[in-house]
């Protein structure tokens, strides 16, 4: 049998791994095992020298010309083909703009308007707040109604009243993952329009929008598509709907014309209508150069290391801390996204005395610490590194020292 309690181990696995050059793409603290690219993805190296490029050549030196001369309009659109590229979706279906909010709350409006006559809208309980008040405040303006479904079966909270489902596609809490297609099929069923929140998703859990019908999506690329602080999230919009919505935040670079000036709104066909104001360059370009480290990337492979990596942590925790922890996060890898939750009374407290030993996770309220496996740059030996410092944690008790057990900050 397998010593698991060896650290040999954990390097073969790594030797073994197809993704094993991807992490030298990136720019890591030495001593430091980062499981938080759940929250803000690491950086890639690529993306300082192309910041100063911009931000020297084209703002600097060309000025208002590199709206042309380096295509600055054109960037939502070019970027918006790499990350549908990445996440296997159609040339022309995805757009990046907005923040993630503003992106659930474009896309919620546009769902609604297509299901005129239709006065629900289904959000999961346990979805991260920021969509739940997206949606509350879309179901306001529209004169909707929001009903909660329960996480485990979205499905019974669908009738024919529902315009819009909109779930998250992996739990940001548990870890948790929906099948899109049989929950895309359900809410079909009833005629409703399905939207997927795919930011604990995209760039770490491959899924198949397409052959799941999926009518729109929504997601993060700050979390595992590693484009810095704030990057600009996307949407991504069925090809059969584009030229039908109807979005609310209707700004002139959404406009069929918009050098025109005309005064009145007509927006132009396909996925640019989603566009609002002026692009946020910067963050788009970070997020150009961010996606380099993608190339040639199997998904398969990305799902394989991901399991992997998953599978390896839970069963070092299983062994060397039985009974410790409850571990949240489904088991089953059908059902499983990319990272791992241990639920524990002192969850805050542990966190802070791994973090304090150089083992990033993070807090999830009430009782969660959370772990996430970027499969391009954590490790196996990272985890079992990890899970050494989570040991030493709980027979020292060190959750219990007064600079740790407080909370009082979310991280
Ligand atoms: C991270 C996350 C967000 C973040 O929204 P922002 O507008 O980018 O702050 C929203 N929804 C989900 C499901 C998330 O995981």
């Amino acid at each position: 049998m397998t010593d698991l309690s060896a650290r040999s181990r954990a390097l073969e696995l790594d030797a073994g791994s197809p993704l094993r050059e991807r992490r030298d793409l990136f720019s890591l603290p030495a001593g430091t095992v980062y499981l938080d690219g759940n929250s803000l993805g690491a950086l890639p190296r690529a993306v300082p020298e192309r910041i100063s490029r911009v931000v020297a050549e084209e703002w600097g030196r060309d000025l208002i010309a590199s709206w042309n001369t380096a295509d600055w309009i054109g960037l939502p659109r070019r970027v918006g083909d790499r990350v549908a590229e990445l996440l296997g979706l159609p040339e022309g279906s995805v757009w990046v703009s907005d923040s993630t909010s503003v992106s659930l709350f474009k896309t919620m409006v546009a769902a609604c308007r297509l299901r005129p006559g239709r006065d629900v809208i289904v959000v999961e309980s346990g979805t991260f707040p920021t969509d739940g008040y997206m949606a509350a405040s879309v179901a306001r303006m529209l004169d909707m109604e929001l009903r909660w479904a329960d996480s485990g079966q979205p499905e019974e909270a669908f009738d024919d009243r529902v315009a819009l489902a909109c779930l998250t596609h992996v739990d940001f809490r548990t870890g948790a993952m929906f099948d899109a297609a049989a929950v895309t099929a359900a809410a079909h069923a009833v005629g409703a329009l399905m939207l997927w929140d795919l930011c604990h998703t995209a760039g770490a859990v491959p899924v198949d929008l397409v052959a799941a019908d999926a009518d729109f999506a929504v997601g993060c690329t700050y979390k595992y598509l590693n484009a810095g602080p704030g990057s600009p999230a996307f949407m991504y919009v069925a090809p059969r709907h584009q030229d039908a919505i109807d979005q609310p935040l209707s700004g002139w670079m959404g406009h069929a014309r918009p050098f025109d000036m005309e005064l009145a709104y007509e927006p132009v066909k396909g996925i640019g209508r989603l566009a609002s104001g002026t692009p946020p360059i910067l963050a788009l370009s970070a997020l150009d150069a961010a996606l380099d480290v993608f190339e040639g990337v199997d998904p398969a492979d990305l799902r394989a290391t991901s399991l992997s990596l998953t599978d390896y942590f839970i069963e070092l925790v299983d062994v060397r801390l039985p009974g410790v922890f409850e571990v949240v996060t489904p088991r089953d890898h059908e059902r499983r996204g990319s990272q791992v939750s241990l639920r524990h009374e002192q969850a805050y407290g542990v966190v802070q005395a791994l973090i304090a030993r150089r083992v990033v996770g993070d807090f999830r309220t009430p009782d969660v610490a959370r772990f996430g496996f970027a499969p391009l740059y954590v490790t196996h030996a990272d985890v079992y590194d990890a899970v050494d410092h989570l040991v030493a944690v709980m027979e020292d008790r060190e959750y219990e020292r007064p600079e740790y057990a407080t909370r009082n900050r979310v991280t």
